[in-house]
């Protein structure tokens, strides 16, 4: 089944272009940020000339840190009930956004700690504007959100469709201002949300031809970018690949890959797109024998060997520095198999395969 409920504008000046939709959306703005991206990026500057223009007020919550924990979501609850706001307009990464969305439902729904997970109290949301500064999540085009419980340092995810952004207005221009490893890493969340595409086993053909043209945006112009930050029409292909990449896990869900990383994040600090990256061949591996005929279509899409993108992937040089004790690993295992995530894989993960995974990131060569 498909369903996209996001009017999306993408491209050059997205924001200025959405005065007609902005207006009706509602009076006054909770506007969701981290600490120096909305400014950084210029989208704040945009956002808040157009709201000036059309007269919208807004409150600005500028409090959200890179995955957003939950006492964060009931701080921005409260100021955005405090503050009698009535939309949201989430400016930044995947964190930024992800915190906007679950403020929202926070908010219109009453929720306590113990509830911002409960999809089943989600009655109704606010109307949220999601206006990413990095080209890798894609949340402006998912239900979902992803947040961190402070308390047990478990990162993990909802679904819900009142989470879906009613507007996503997407202009690369933003994302010039990422640092270099941003840029790799946040690409390479991207990346994993398009292969995850094809390895769930929510895989559905309609959406291919996203997801291999993402693919193909990535392959040929992620180290062009690295190689030169100011290429606009390189920054414009990861943030095209980023949005395909949130379209298509919003119809198929991320899988074992994403739920591997999250305690390496949460624990070891590991950047979200680099957790999905220092794992992205082993998972291939695993995945290939489910899905080789759709994996080996999308490498003569490439025009590449599976070998070619391996080495491609190696360029990067992504790896975890730390290391994984058998304490942690036995820890943290219970925690991936029973991850809403797992349901979507082909195959039942043993936690051999976790454990071997992780094993695998501490052999530093
Ligand atoms: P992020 O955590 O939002 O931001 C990472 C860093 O980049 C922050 O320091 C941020 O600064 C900075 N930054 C962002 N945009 C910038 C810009 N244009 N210029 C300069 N600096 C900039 O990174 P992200 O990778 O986009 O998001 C990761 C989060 O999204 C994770 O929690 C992940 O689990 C989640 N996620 C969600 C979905 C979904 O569908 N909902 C999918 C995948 C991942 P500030 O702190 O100042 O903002
Ligand atoms: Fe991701």
């Amino acid at each position: 089944m498909h369903y996209l409920p996001t009017r999306v504008i993408f491209g050059e000046k997205a924001v200025r272009k959405a005065f007609v939709y902005l207006n009706p959306i509602g009076s006054k703005a909770l506007l969701v940020t981290g600490k120096n991206s909305a400014k950084a990026s210029g989208a704040l500057d945009d956002v808040l000339n157009v709201l000036s223009t059309l007269k919208i007020e807004y409150h600005i919550f500028d409090k959200v840190t890179e995955n957003p924990v939950l006492e964060t979501i009931l701080k921005g609850a409260e100021v955005f009930k405090q503050s009698s706001c009535n939309f949201l307009i989430g400016i930044g990464g995947g964190s930024p956004i992800d915190a906007a969305k679950a403020i929202s439902l926070a908010a219109a729904n009453n929720l306590d700690y113990e509830h911002i997970y409960d999809t089943a109290a989600f009655k109704q949301s606010y109307p949220l504007v999601a206006v990413p500064t990095t080209a890798g999540t894609g949340t402006e085009v998912t239900q979902y959100s992803v947040l961190t419980d402070a308390k047990t340092l478990k990162k993990a995810g909802f679904g819900h469709d009142l989470a879906f952004p009613a507007l996503a207005l997407v202009d690369p221009q933003y994302t010039l201002s990422l640092s270099g490893d941003t840029t790799l890493n946040t690409a390479i969340d991207a990346l994993s949300h398009l292969l995850e595409g094809i390895y769930s086993n929510k895989r559905m053909l309609l959406i291919y031809p996203l997801i291999y043209k993402g693919i193909a945006l990535i392959y040929s112009n992620l180290r062009r970018v690295l190689n030169n930050p100011s290429d606009l029409q390189g920054r414009t292909a990861l943030m095209q690949a980023s949005l395909y990449g949130g379209i298509a896990i919003s119809h198929t869900s991320t899988t074992l890959q994403h739920s591997i990383g999250y305690p390496l994040t949460s624990c070891f600090n590991v950047p979200h797109g680099l957790a999905n990256g220092i794992v992205m061949k082993q998972m291939m591996d695993l995945y290939y024998p489910y899905v080789s005929i759709e994996l080996d279509d999308m490498f003569t899409y490439l025009g590449i060997s599976k070998n070619d993108f391996y080495n491609w992937l190696d360029s990067f040089e992504m790896k975890f520095a730390g290391s994984l004790t058998v304490d942690f690993i036995d820890a943290k295992i219970p925690e991936v198999l029973a991850s809403r995530n797992m349901a979507n894989n082909p195959f039942t993960a043993s936690a051999d395969d976790i454990r071997n995974l992780y094993l695998s990131l501490n052999q530093h060569p």
